[in-house]
């Protein structure tokens, strides 16, 4: 059976919304050595806002970008949604459209195949990034549209870390725990934030895929246990790679919770840190 101590910590850890699985993730927790955060949605608020935009068409840009991220749930669509429905544009209806974790999206419009995404994604279609005046790339995330190698325009969308983040990860350092922040977005993004953040140099680690998170974790865990925290699709491996998978409860996706021990309901940073305390005074109760 379950020790009383462990059932009052797991209700005393979901008052601060800090929903476990069960017990042996409570106790896993305890372990962690090391915490590695996914930075979209995760340390940053997720609630993106489109800062700047250049296309020909202004407007047909938009619609076409709304178009393919219509369906989808990552914040950057979400930002896109806004800045279209903002604006009183109608997205252009385009098919079979394709998520593309950490790299962008693909789909057809009435002309043919189009695409939109990072750096990563034009190299796939074969197109040359123009330099775009106006725009500064002065570490906002820039996402392009194309029709295979031709370049339509490009937005920047810029996001903000969440309130309670800094100060979670503080806490966290102070108890001890090793930090990484690791993100399928772009290195100057990526240490901007993190220094806003707090994190060192080299606790920031940007520009990876879904599997690189996964060697990341790995990696960490040859050192001792280590918790994963994210929100996205693009997390699930890693937060099933992980000792303790810990997703994000108010925005996350619903692959991220089933992949994830621990659900983070509140999105608060102080909490997570609160839990890992309660967790590790409970291991000296019951040990
Ligand atoms: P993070 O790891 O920080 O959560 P993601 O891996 O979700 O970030 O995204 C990494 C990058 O991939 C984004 O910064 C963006 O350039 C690109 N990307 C991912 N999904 C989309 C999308 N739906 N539309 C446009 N770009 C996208
Ligand atoms: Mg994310």
């Amino acid at each position: 059976s379950v020790p009383a101590a462990i059932l009052s910590a797991l209700s005393a850890a979901a008052r601060g919304g800090v929903l476990f699985k069960g017990g042996a993730a409570l106790e896993m927790l305890a372990d962690v050595r090391a915490f590695a955060f996914d930075k979209t949605g995760t340390l940053t608020t997720g609630r993106a806002e489109v800062t700047g935009l250049h296309a020909a068409d202004e407007a047909g840009f938009l619609r076409k970008l709304a178009g393919l991220e219509a369906q989808s749930e990552h914040p950057i669509a979400e930002a896109i949604r806004r800045e279209v429905a903002s604006r009183a544009l109608i997205p252009e209806t385009v098919r079979d459209v394709q998520a593309h974790p950490s790299e962008g999206i693909t789909g057809q419009d009435d002309t043919g195949p189009i695409w939109a995404g990072n750096p990563r994604m034009a190299a796939r279609m074969g197109a040359d990034l123009p330099h775009l005046p106006g725009l500064s790339d002065g570490a906002q995330t820039l996402v392009w549209l194309g029709r295979g190698p031709a370049v339509l325009g490009a937005l920047t969308v810029a996001d903000r870390p969440r309130a309670s983040a800094r100060d979670g990860l503080t806490a966290l350092r102070r108890a001890g725990v090793g930090l990484a922040m690791m993100t399928g977005d772009r290195r100057a993004v990526a240490d901007r934030i993190g220094a806003e953040l707090g994190l060192l140099p080299p606790e920031i680690h940007a520009d990876l895929l879904p599997e690189d998170k996964v060697h990341l974790v790995a990696s960490l865990a040859a050192q001792g246990r280590v918790a994963f925290v994210g929100d996205g699709v693009n997390d699930a491996a890693a937060l099933a790679r992980a000792d303790v998978g810990i997703a994000m409860g108010a925005a996350g996706s619903e692959v991220a919770l089933q992949a994830a021990d621990v659900a983070l309901l509140s999105d608060d940073m102080a909490q997570l840190a609160a839990a890992h305390r309660l967790a590790q005074r409970t291991a000296r109760i019951i040990r």
